[in-house]
């Protein structure tokens, strides 16, 4: 995504929407990660002495995979008040190439624990079955081995 500053108003703002396309966020390498949507911004660009202020939200939409049951859902990561201003030097900038910004900013909103629910129950350590969708008879020793590190006074 790039911005003319010559083309930025002297007063005010000028806003921009669009979608930068998913190939150019260059995310294709991360497996965990499947990218159903550009990554959209809706954004006010403003010039002001020596910095362009960008202001607005950014979101992409994603396919993970939830931590706990394995399943893949889809989310929505946004930053719904992006905030940043760019250093204007010497009036030689004249483009301002946001793309690397807004992707370094999604990624860093990623959830490094994606859960399909906070209820998710997961799987079953001994079975191996979706406990969301299933109930399994195994004794599973480890929830109570999970119970009794609840209670050790660390
Ligand atoms: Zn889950
Ligand atoms: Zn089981």
């Amino acid at each position: 995504m790039i911005v003319h500053l010559d083309k930025l108003p002297e007063y005010g703002s000028k806003e921009f929407s669009g979608e930068i396309a998913p190939e150019l966020l260059d995310l294709a390498d991360d497996k965990d990660v499947k990218l159903l949507s550009g990554l959209k911004y809706d954004l006010k660009i403003q010039k002001l002495d020596t910095e362009v202020l960008v202001r607005g939200c950014i979101s992409l939409d994603v396919e993970v995979q939830c931590v706990r049951c394995n399943c893949t859902f889809v989310e929505t990561v946004e930053i719904p008040k992006f905030c940043k201003s760019f250093e204007i030097k010497d009036g030689k900038n004249e483009e301002l190439d946001l793309t690397f910004e807004l992707r370094e900013d999604i990624i860093l909103a990623f959830s490094l624990y994606p859960l399909c629910s906070e209820e998710c129950k997961g799987v079953c350590t001994i079975c191996g079955k979706n406990l969301n969708s299933d109930e399994c008879n195994c004794s599973r020793e480890s929830e109570n081995r999970w119970s009794e590190l609840d209670n050790l006074d660390i």
